[in-house]
């Protein structure tokens, strides 16, 4: 196969690119815009492969999109292509409606004339494979209570919504145009290449410099988390095995506050790298790396429960997480401590200089 991926430098989608080149014998076209979550470091380790290529272009470029699906000529679209920060979007929403929306109009637009073109087995077996998120569905409200396919949607942020937007546009290409689609809503994801910006990298990176680990509120938010090698492992599943026109919602059976996860990150750091030794840098005069901890104001419209029924996925397609959060988390705390080259370059902006010619080409 050759498969189109959108947002191909960023966490989840550089991850898809690395399990795809690393454990099939696929193709990969990589979309990308490189906005500021766009890093091209993170496909360092399969960039290098004869089935790998680049295209540094917009999805909301009509013009360049159809040049690369002609060019190309994908069997499936992989679509992460996205605004996907909750604070950036409370911030500014506009870049969101612009991307999120207006962006996937434009690939569904450019693929159902792409798909019309086909013929024979190339028409019948080409997907387009929407990558959504589980916050579409609003938050929980009994403690026992899960997300399923037919959970109506109720988007609490400017993401969540544009994310809803986006699906129903997905949704309506199937119904009214006959495109081939596929649906994923996915739980929170975590893991090697995370931008810095989300709550664990952050929590990771500023401990080990001895700087404040923010929580929101009293940290009682409670997230499912996956490790995002299992979630590239879904959606390849999905892409190449799901049913058209069907959803699949994928988590990882692993509900977790947010304070819960500071303080697993604190005490495995305590562990690896002790406060006072030398890689713990500034921390002296501490006693953990729970004494960083600091509560700020809760953000608005935050939403207190996600969790994930992920049986349907598990039961069609044989998905299932492999990694537990503690199994998850370690891999993902060594990581980061292994690769802080990695972390500087995304700091200092180093890491962006790719996209204007300098630096490493990849
Ligand atoms: P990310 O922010 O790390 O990466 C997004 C990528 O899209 C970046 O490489 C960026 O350069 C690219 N991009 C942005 N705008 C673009 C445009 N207009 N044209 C082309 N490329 C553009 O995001 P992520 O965490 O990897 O998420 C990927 C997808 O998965 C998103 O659609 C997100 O909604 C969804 N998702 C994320 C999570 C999570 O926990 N991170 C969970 C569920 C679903």
């Amino acid at each position: 196969m050759k498969i189109l991926i959108t947002g191909g430098a960023g966490f989840i989608g550089s991850a898809v690119i690395r399990h795809i080149i690393n454990n099939t014998d696929d193709r990969v076209v990589n979309l990308d815009k490189l906005t500021y979550a766009g890093n091209l470091e993170s496909l360092r380790p399969v960039s290098d492969s004869e089935r790998y290529t680049f295209e540094h272009a917009d999805i909301c470029n009509r013009v360049d999109v159809d040049r690369i699906l002609n060019e190309h000529k994908p069997d499936a679209i992989m679509h992460l292509a996205a605004e996907s920060h909750v604070d950036r979007s409370i911030d500014g929403p506009a870049a969101f409606v612009e991307t999120n929306i207006v962006g996937t109009y434009t690939l569904l637009e450019a693929s159902k004339a792409y798909w019309r073109n086909l013929t024979g087995h190339a028409k019948e077996s080409f997907r387009f494979h929407h990558i959504s998120t589980d916050e579409v569905y609003g938050d929980l409200e009994g403690p026992e209570d899960l997300f399923t396919e037919q959970t109506s949607y109720a988007p609490s942020s400017p993401y969540s919504a544009s994310k809803a937007s986006s699906d129903h546009l997905v949704r309506a290409w199937r119904r009214t145009y006959g495109l081939p689609t596929l649906i994923t809503n996915c739980s929170n994801n975590y893991g090697p290449y995370h931008f810095p910006e989300k709550l664990i990298p952050l929590v990771i990176l500023n401990a080990l410099e001895g700087e404040a680990l923010p929580v929101y509120g009293q940290g009682e938010q409670i997230r499912d988390w996956l490790y995002v090698e299992d979630h590239a492992r879904a959606l390849y599943k999905v892409v190449t095995e799901g049913r058209v026109g069907e959803t699949y919602n994928i988590g990882g059976h692993n509900e977790k506050q947010n304070i819960e996860v500071v303080h697993t990150i604190c005490d495995l750091l305590d562990d690896l790298v002790p406060v006072g030794s030398q890689s713990a840098g500034r921390s002296s005069g501490l006693e953990c790396h729970r004494d960083l901890i600091n509560f700020v104001p809760d953000r608005p419209g935050h939403d207190l429960r996600y969790a994930i029924d992920a049986s349907k996925i598990q039961r069609e397609l044989g998905w299932a997480p492999q990694e537990t959060f503690e199994t998850g988390i370690r891999k993902t705390v060594q990581w980061y401590l292994d690769n802080l080259e990695w972390c500087r370059r995304v700091q200092d902006g180093s890491y962006q200089r790719q996209r204007l010619g300098e630096g490493v080409a990849i």
